[in-house]
């Protein structure tokens, strides 16, 4: 094999799964139908064979035997979990991470927290390839607070220009948020260079870290980030609307207050005080009743993805996503498709995008004749996510296969160019 060609056999990916030290995960999670190849961890992660246990231990002993008694052992998951997050997903100390409530409301919750710090400034800067619910939640901050919303160009493809938030950056900027890896392209930005970029005029920066959490390192504590929140139902496994973590620095948290004054944030809750007197910590960003189960399936895919380890998960998902890119290229690209994701892996997180101009088209065919879930996200892209724990490399000569065979053929052409509501 020469240098200049590359190996492109099946074979090929069997010597590096066989290489794999994070294989053997394969099996902890629930396959009920071995020829669909998955590619979509990274809007909704598997189920952990573990999972279904807790959950079912959760809702027939704890909740059907144990009744009200249960929430003695039920009240401390938001921060207990917060903490696993903490020691083994994102670099945090104890009592920085807390869970509960969507990702959505968590970021409306910190982002008028770091707006009411600083008082004396009307800026908010984002970028237009931000995560839609992020652009919509500063969209109605700033018309409730009459404030600016500065949004900055980011390419959809290659992610965020630095010198281009650098030239945006002002003594009016209150808050700059960001996603760390961007959910259409995978743009894994600098955390430490934007934080300090943030820092440097006074701002306060609050992460979404919805697409590197369980995918990426994410060096909160060593950039000096302020803020951050996450999905637990993405890279972490937690299941269909697991709660979210917020994540506040713990030097700020007394400072900052939170706009929803519910009782799960008050100091002393069971006194029945009847004036707010938020907690010290982490808890007081917290607002009413925790989702049990749903924390019970954060839980369980944080515990699994602190074994992996972040550095592994790194590693693999790297190895996956240039291994994509090579196919790609020699499979894809003569059929009218372009990688529309960083061709660096030290820039992207665990997914790649595909352009192709009938996207859409091409999704709908891959999933119900090839056997293969991908996503697409407009305006014509196929994303493919490669969550470390659970795709072979197997998996991705497989799907890259079926995916070229189709459109060789024309398959695609087959099917509406119309979207449907969900995708
Ligand atoms: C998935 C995702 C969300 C989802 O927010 P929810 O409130 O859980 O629906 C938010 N931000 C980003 C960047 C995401 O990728």
């Amino acid at each position: 094999m020469s240098a200049d060609s590359p190996d492109l056999s099946r074979s090929r990916a069997e010597l590096l799964d066989a290489a794999d030290p994070l294989a053997e995960f394969r099996t902890r999670f629930t396959v009920a139908d071995p020829d669909l190849i998955y590619l979509d961890g990274n809007s909704l992660g598997r189920l952990p064979v573990s999972t279904a246990e807790r959950i079912r231990t959760a809702i027939e002993d704890e909740w059907g035997r144990g009744l009200i008694r249960s929430w003695a052992a039920w009240i401390d998951l938001p921060r207990r979990v917060g903490d696993a997050i903490a020691a083994g997903v994102v670099e945090a100390r104890p009592g920085e991470v807390l869970v509960g409530d969507s990702t959505t409301v968590n970021l409306y919750k910190l982002a008028v927290a770091a707006l009411d710090a600083r008082p004396e400034r009307r800026v908010i800067v984002t970028d237009d390839d931000n995560f839609p619910t992020d652009l919509y939640v500063f969209q109605g901050l700033a018309h409730a607070r009459k404030l600016e919303l500065r949004i900055v160009h980011s390419d959809i493809d290659a992610g965020l220009d630095p010198a281009v938030l650098d030239a945006a950056l002002d003594e009016d900027v209150a808050l700059v948020s960001l996603s760390h890896v961007a959910y259409r392209s995978g743009a894994l930005l600098d955390m430490a260079a934007v934080t300090a970029a943030a820092h440097r005029v006074g701002a306060l920066i609050l992460w979404d870290l919805s697409h590197s959490a369980g995918s990426v390192p994410v060096p909160l504590t060593s950039s000096g980030a302020d803020l951050a929140v996450g999905c637990t139902y993405k890279y972490l496994n937690g299941g269909p609307g697991a709660p979210a973590f917020l994540y506040v620095r713990s030097e700020l948290q007394e400072q900052l207050q939170q706009p929803i004054w519910g009782w799960f944030g008050q100091r002393d809750q069971f006194a029945m005080g009847g004036m707010y007197d938020p907690q010290p910590g982490i808890e007081r960003f917290a607002v009413g009743t925790p989702p049990v189960l749903g924390l019970y399936g954060a839980e369980e895919g944080v515990r699994m993805i602190a074994e992996a380890g972040v550095l592994r998960l790194r590693g693999k998902g790297a190895a996956l996503t240039s291994y994509l890119v090579e196919l790609a290229d020699a499979w894809l690209a003569p059929l009218g498709f372009t990688v529309a994701s960083p061709r660096n892996a030290d820039q992207r997180g665990s997914h790649v995008s595909l352009h192709h101009p009938q996207a859409w088209q091409v999704c709908q065919a891959l999933i119900e004749r090839g056997r293969v879930i991908p996503d697409f996200r407009t305006p014509d892209r196929l994303r493919l996510g490669l969550a470390a724990l659970t795709p072979s490399f197997a998996d991705v000569w497989d799907a890259t296969d079926r995916l070229r065979r189709l459109v060789e053929a024309e398959e695609h052409l087959e099917y509406p160019g119309e979207r449907s509501r969900v995708t």
